[in-house]
């Protein structure tokens, strides 16, 4: 058997004759930026994640940009991001000209340890932007208590967590903004690049609108110099479709979590889910002393694996600049090396998810 690590082209097999048809009409409209697709997704994205808000835009790492320039983040500024990461998270902290401070991780869940946040906070702290790692969200009740203890805007990376939520309260409905990507292998993938900001306040939606489109308030009504960061109609379209069958596609990957957790929980380190947390699994990582043998039976055996991510931020040629070692983040540097992403997407079938327990238990 081969299992492979992630296969898109299953899904769309599955919802074909949708998501053609749908492609179809925006070719027949001929509207290809803005229009019905995209206002319509806006609405549903908004009301999947609860809040009156949401404003589209071309890719996740804008919408994490765009948010920290919404919320006035600027030169001399301290933004908190966790060491373990997509290096987005951090990179629009510094495109913003502000500057980045790491915090270690949480040992058992990978996000932002809330110690180690506390301890990183310094009067030029203006914003907090944990990241909801593979599927499980930041301590968001500590994180919330703590900002407004201190003022700080909170923004959440909620690139991997859709549908994730704690106490039934989604991701990006937390924080000030909520950043989304839907680059396609997402657990809600467009089918090229795609984001979208989350917010409660009108006057953030307003400005995030802005920023998207020129800095255009109404029709050459330049209020800010802005940029061109826009939703296309046909992904717009895409996403519409995708949305509709979310929820089934994330019960599928709890399932799939479910059995990997309950054969392997005694052999490695499982992912931890918190009682009144939802994981999405976006990824499925497993940690382990023996990882480098387990690696090399699940090649033999052709199951696909990967590594998120194999160094942490702060160790990267990118952020060296900031001169951190791997005694600063201690957590951090000891996972190293150690991290396993199984196989997890919706399409896998019993059978697979099978072979991979017998594969590791090998
Ligand atoms: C994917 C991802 C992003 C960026 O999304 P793009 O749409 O690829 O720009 C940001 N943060 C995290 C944690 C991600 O996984």
């Amino acid at each position: 058997m081969r299992v492979p690590f992630f296969d898109l082209s299953r899904q769309y097999v599955a919802i074909k004759s949708e998501i053609d048809a749908a492609i179809a009409s925006c070719f027949e409209q001929s509207v290809f930026i803005g229009g019905e697709s995209v206002e319509k997704f806006e609405h549903e994205f908004a009301d999947f994640v609860g809040v009156p808000h949401a404003v589209s835009c071309a890719n996740g790492t804008d919408a994490l940009e765009m948010a920290l320039i919404a919320a006035e983040i600027k030169p001399g500024d301290e933004v908190i991001v966790p060491a373990c990461t997509w290096t987005s998270t951090a990179e629009a902290v510094h495109n913003v000209g502000a500057t980045i401070v790491f915090a270690d991780v949480d040992p058992k869940r990978y996000t932002m340890d809330v110690t180690d946040l506390r301890r990183k906070i310094t009067p030029k702290t203006k914003a907090i932007l944990p990241v909801h790692l593979y599927g499980l969200m930041a301590d968001m009740p500590a994180i919330m208590t703590l900002a407004k203890e201190k003022s700080l805007i909170v923004i959440e990376d909620c690139a991997q967590a859709h549908g994730a939520s704690i106490n039934g309260k989604p991701a990006g409905s937390w924080g000030h903004l909520g950043c989304f990507s839907f680059y396609p292998t997402k657990n809600l993938g467009a089918y090229g690049d795609a984001g979208a900001i989350v917010t409660k306040d009108d006057t953030l939606a307003t400005t995030v609108r802005e920023i998207a489109n020129h800095g255009q308030r109404s029709k050459n009504e330049h209020v800010r110099i802005g940029r061109n960061s826009r939703l296309d109609s046909i992904q717009a379209a895409v996403l519409c479709v995708k949305l509709k069958h979310l929820e089934n596609w994330t019960k599928r990957r709890i399932e799939i979590a479910q059995e990997y957790t309950s054969a392997l929980k005694n052999i490695v380190q499982t992912p931890e889910v918190p009682d009144p947390y939802r994981h999405v699994f976006h990824l499925y990582v497993i940690q382990s002393e023996q990882a480098e043998s387990i690696r090399r039976k699940l090649d033999e055996r052709s199951v696909g694996i990967a590594e998120h991510y194999p160094n942490p931020l702060p160790f990267l040629p990118a952020y060296s600049f900031l001169q951190h070692y791997e005694n600063n983040f201690p957590i951090a540097a000891h996972q190293k090396g150690k991290l396993i992403s199984l196989p997890v997407f919706p399409e896998l079938t019993n059978d697979e998810v099978r072979y991979v327990i017998d594969s590791i238990k090998k």
